[in-house]
């Protein structure tokens, strides 16, 4: 059960941090610069169990570590559990691999026709332009080339993939990510943007991005005025707790929405994390106060070394169905699970349709109550002597 979602109870301040000028805890390149990337410097803070400890040593062979002194503000340094510990600090799973899981989860290599062009889906792709992120998600689907730990060598090639997305006219949607786009330089995402939106096919441009939430100070003026120059843009961030939910975060999408930039979110469903109704429910709370619509609720890819963070995808189900009719529609994400090895996403709903028959659907509502919906019109002729009368209308 989390506290009351009311906003004082967000977290502000720079905590652990206080003795640094503001100026500079505001400035993103200041937080970058003072990222937590190693055994030491995350024991200065906190005690690292032996698993975490064990964990964070083979960290840089699979995913690096780093924290940026923002976000490690956020952990409960007393609780081994505490679900933004989690997220960012290894642990002995990532060194295990099972049989199902894989290196390429969702098959992008298969659908590639230039580096760092995904072409699944017919009328739109995605777009890696960096492997570099302000922080580590310990379940990354991209842990094969984000921070380069595994050697994949990724090379950004902005004028091929431009290039190919000129020369492809159906292409009306591009989805900027990576690695986290928004850690380029103002001037490579002016140029970027710039680009995609002089050719004529491109109807909008979206970014993923999970910098809002590890690095809010990066959200700043300039940036806002590159996205107002380029729109539209829309942009989807990546919170999965409702500890996530701070000050500086609900400023950063403010200044988001108020540049035009509509925000979805994206939760990945993790074990011990947020596969609980009482967190996901205060989650989407959370988010709609910060003018961010839920979007996905995603099953965890089959990620090598991720076995320890996926949840049991029942619960995912169970999480929505406890949601729908108990609060606003509106915050309810889509669960949806990426099919492993190129499928695509595939929503996963609870079951509502109870039987479809000829006549009629027969449904369950949120309570579990039976209603039916018929097929057939059954109007008659013969006018029903209780109907109200229509007037002709006479003009
Ligand atoms: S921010 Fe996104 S790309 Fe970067 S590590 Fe996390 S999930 Fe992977």
């Amino acid at each position: 059960m989390y506290p009351n979602d009311s906003l004082e109870n967000w977290y502000k301040g720079q905590g652990l941090w206080s003795d640094v000028a503001p100026e500079d805890w505001n400035n993103w390149k200041w937080q970058l610069k003072n990222r937590i990337k190693s055994v030491e410097e995350i024991e200065a803070h906190l005690e690292l169990t032996p698993d975490e400890r064990a964990g964070c040593l083979f960290a840089n062979k699979k995913l690096a570590l780093a924290i940026t002194p923002y976000f490690f503000n956020l952990i409960d340094r007393e609780d081994p559990d505490c679900p933004i510990r989690r997220q960012v600090i290894p642990r002995s799973g990532e060194m295990k691999t099972s049989p199902e899981e894989l290196l390429d989860p969702v098959g992008e290599e298969n659908t590639k026709p230039v580096d760092g062009i995904v072409h699944r889906y017919p009328d739109r792709v995605l777009f890696l332009v960096t492997d570099r992120c302000a922080a580590y998600c310990r379940y990354c689907t991209r842990s094969r080339l984000v921070s380069n730990a595994q050697d994949y060598n990724f090379h950004p090639e902005f004028e091929s993939g431009l290039e190919y997305i000129r020369n492809t006219p159906q292409i009306r949607d591009v989805l900027l990510s990576g690695g986290d786009p928004l850690l380029l330089s103002n001037r490579k995402l002016d140029y970027l943007l710039g680009e995609l939106r002089k050719i004529p096919h491109v109807e909008f441009v979206r970014i993923g991005s999970r910098i809002p939430v590890f690095l809010p100070q990066r959200i700043d003026e300039d940036l806002c005025e590159i996205f107002k120059k380029h729109g539209p843009i829309w942009m989807s961030i990546h919170v999965n707790h409702p500890r996530e939910c701070t000050h500086a975060l609900r400023e950063a999408c403010e200044r988001l929405s108020f540049a035009g930039v509509p925000i979805g979110n994206q939760s990945v469903l993790l074990k011990g994390i947020n596969d609980d109704s009482d967190t996901m429910k205060s989650l989407i709370h959370r988010l709609l106060m910060m003018r961010v619509r839920p979007y996905y609720l995603y099953q965890c890819d089959l990620i090598t070394g991720s076995a320890h963070l996926r949840a049991d995808p029942r619960k995912g189900i169970e999480i929505i169905k406890s949601l729908r009719g108990h609060t606003t529609g509106y915050s309810i994400p889509q669960f949806v699970i990426d099919a492993p090895g190129g499928g695509g996403k595939v929503p996963i709903n609870p079951e509502y349709v109870k039987k479809v028959t000829d006549e009629a659907i027969i449904m369950r509502n949120f309570s579990g109550e039976e209603y039916s919906y018929p097929l057939v019109a059954t109007a008659s002729d013969t006018p029903d002597p209780k109907a109200p009368r229509l007037e002709p209308i006479l003009s």
